[in-house]
C-alpha cells in the first residue's frame, strides 16, 4: 500500500489536508483513531458553540421583555440540549466523511505509528508514503495541584456531556474555554466561580475589553478570583473544596463540580514521533518552516501539534499551505491576522497585534475606540448592552490590530483580519459599500 501522502490525525488539519490533496489528484491515506473531525468537531469548537447557542436562546427568552415580547416562563431541558449537540456533531462528521470519500481519500480507523518518514504502521498493516503529514492535535493539561489525584474533576469533555446541572461550579482557568463554559453554566442558573492566576481573564485578549466582559458576567452572578493561585484540592461534604491564595490571604471555596481548564498541550508521544528525530524549538515544540515542513524534508506538521496557535482555523490554513507545498503551488503561512474569538454573550473577537505587543516592539500606534452604539443595527438588537470596537492604527493609517466586544463580533472581525493581512489603511474601508444597517458598518466610522 503506497500513497503520495499519509496523514496521521483526522481533525481540522488532517481532514482539510486530505480533502485538498485528494482534490489535487494525490493518492491519500488518512489515519484517525477516534472520530473524524478531531477535537474541534467532536469535543471542541462545534459542541461548545451548539450548547452556547441554546443558552443564548434561553437568555433571549428570559429577557424577551426588553424587546417588548412576552414569554410566559422560559425553561430548558439539558438532556435535550445535549442530544441536539450530539446530532449537530454527527451531521458534520458525516459531512466530512462524505467529502473525503468523494475525493478518493482512504480513511483508516485505527491508531497509527510512524516507523520512519516513509512508513506508517496501523494494526498489522504497513503503509508507505512519499510525504507524511502529522496532525495529532493537543490534549488537556492537568495542572499538578496538590490533591488533584484524590478529587473528581471535569475537563471540557465531562462539561459537554453532563446531563444534570450542578448547583455550583468552580472553574480553574479563566481562559477562552473556561469563560465559554462559565457563560454556558451561568446562563442555565449554576453558581459559577472562576479562579484565574493572572490579573485578568482571557490572557492574550485586549485587557480593557476582557475587563468589560468580566464586569458584564459579574453582574450576571459569576464570582471572579483574579491573581489567585489554587493551592490544593480536597473532597468536601457537598463536592470539592478548592484552596487558594491571593493578596487577601488564603481561603477556600466549595462547589459541587470542579472544571479544570488551564490549557492544552500538543500530543507528541505515543505515535512514534521520536523515530523521525525532528528538530524542536526553544519551547520544545516541533520546528516548522513557512510551508509547515519540519526539519526532515517531506514531513509536515500542522495544527495544534506544532504548538503555534492551537486554533482550528489556523490548523485549516496550515494544512492548505502544506498541501500546496507538496503539489508545488506557491503559498506560505502567515500568522499576521489569526482571529481569536471568545463565544460568550456578548462575544469578544480580536485579530492582529495587541497593544502590549506593539508597545513591546516600540511600534508607534493610535488606539481608536468607538462605542458599538455608533451602529444603528447594534442599538436595535442589543437593548441595554454596551460594546466597544477598538482599532490599533499605525502612524500612516495602516490597520495593525482590532478587538471588538459585542455581537456578532465573531462574524465581523474578519473585516479587520483581511485589512491587517493585506496591510490596508483605515481609509480603505471607506471605499467599500457596506450593507446598511449592519453592525460591520462600525469599521467605516473610524
Ligand atoms: C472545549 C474546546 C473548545 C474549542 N473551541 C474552539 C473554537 O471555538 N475555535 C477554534 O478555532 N478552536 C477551538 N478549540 C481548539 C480546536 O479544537 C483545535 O485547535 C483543533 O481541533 C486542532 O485541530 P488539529 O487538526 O490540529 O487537531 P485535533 O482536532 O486535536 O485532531 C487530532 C486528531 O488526531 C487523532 N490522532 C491522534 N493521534 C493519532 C494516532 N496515533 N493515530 C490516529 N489518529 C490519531 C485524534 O484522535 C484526533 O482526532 C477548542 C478546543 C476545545 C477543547
Amino acid at each position: 500500500m503506497k500513497y503520495q501522502l499519509a496523514i496521521v490525525g483526522g481533525g481540522p488539519a488532517g481532514y482539510t489536508a486530505a480533502e485538498a490533496a485528494g482534490k489535487a489528484g494525490l493518492s491519500v491515506v488518512l489515519f484517525e483513531k477516534n472520530s473524524l473531525g478531531g477535537v474541534c468537531l467532536n469535543e471542541g469548537c462545534i459542541p461548545t458553540k451548539t450548547l452556547l447557542y441554546s443558552a443564548k436562546v434561553y437568555d433571549y427568552a428570559k429577557h424577551a421583555s426588553k424587546y417588548a415580547v412576552t414569554v410566559p416562563e422560559a425553561s430548558f431541558d439539558l438532556a435535550k440540549i445535549i442530544a441536539r449537540k450530539q446530532k449537530v456533531v454527527r451531521k458534520l462528521v458525516l459531512g466530512i466523511k462524505a467529502k473525503l470519500t468523494a475525493h478518493q481519500v482512504t480513511i483508516v480507523t485505527g491508531e497509527a505509528t510512524v516507523v520512519d518518514k516513509n512508513t506508517v504502521k496501523c494494526g498489522e498493516e504497513i503503509y508507505e508514503c512519499d510525504n507524511l503529514l502529522l496532525c495529532t492535535g493537543s490534549e488537556t493539561f492537568i495542572p499538578p495541584i496538590p490533591g488533584v489525584e484524590e478529587v473528581d474533576y471535569w475537563t471540557h469533555r465531562n462539561a459537554l456531556d453532563n446531563k444534570e446541572l450542578p448547583a455550583s461550579l468552580v472553574i480553574v482557568g479563566g481562559g477562552v474555554i473556561g469563560m465559554e463554559f462559565a457563560s454556558f453554566f451561568c446562563s442555565l442558573g449554576v453558581k459559577v466561580t472562576v479562579i484565574e492566576m493572572m490579573d485578568e481573564i482571557l490572557g492574550g485578549v485586549d485587557k480593557e475589553l476582557s475587563a468589560l466582559l468580566r464586569a458584564e458576567y459579574a453582574k450576571k452572578g459569576i464570582k471572579f478570583l483574579l491573581s489567585t493561585k489554587v493551592t490544593g484540592l480536597s473532597k468536601g461534604e457537598n463536592g470539592t473544596v478548592v484552596a487558594y491564595e491571593n493578596a487577601e490571604g488564603a481561603a477556600t471555596v466549595e462547589a459541587e463540580k470542579l472544571l479544570l481548564s488551564v490549557g492544552r498541550r500538543p500530543v507528541m508521544k505515543g505515535f512514534g514521533l521520536e523515530n523521525l528525530g525532528l528538530e524542536l524549538t526553544e519551547r520544545k515544540c516541533i520546528k516548522v518552516d513557512e510551508h509547515l515542513q519540519s526539519s526532515v524534508p517531506g514531513v509536515y506538521v500542522c495544527g495544534d501539534l506544532n504548538g503555534v496557535s492551537l486554533l482550528a482555523h489556523t490548523a485549516v490554513r496550515e494544512a492548505e499551505v502544506a498541501v500546496h507545498h507538496i503539489i508545488g503551488k506557491e503559498d506560505t503561512m502567515s500568522y499576521r491576522a489569526i482571529p481569536g474569538i471568545v463565544y460568550t454573550n456578548p462575544e469578544i473577537a480580536s485579530v492582529g497585534a495587541s497593544e502590549e505587543a506593539l508597545q513591546k516592539e516600540g511600534i508607534p500606534y493610535q488606539a481608536v475606540k468607538l462605542p458599538m452604539a455608533f451602529s444603528g443595527r447594534f442599538v436595535a438588537e442589543n437593548e441595554g448592552m454596551n460594546g466597544v470596537c477598538k482599532v490599533l492604527v499605525a502612524e500612516d493609517g495602516e490597520v495593525l490590530g482590532a478587538s471588538m466586544l459585542g455581537n456578532p463580533a465573531s462574524e465581523l472581525i474578519v473585516l479587520a483580519g483581511i485589512a491587517i493581512e493585506d496591510r490596508k489603511k483605515v481609509e480603505d474601508w471607506k471605499r467599500y459599500v457596506f450593507p446598511h444597517p449592519t453592525v460591520g458598518e462600525i469599521f467605516r466610522e473610524l
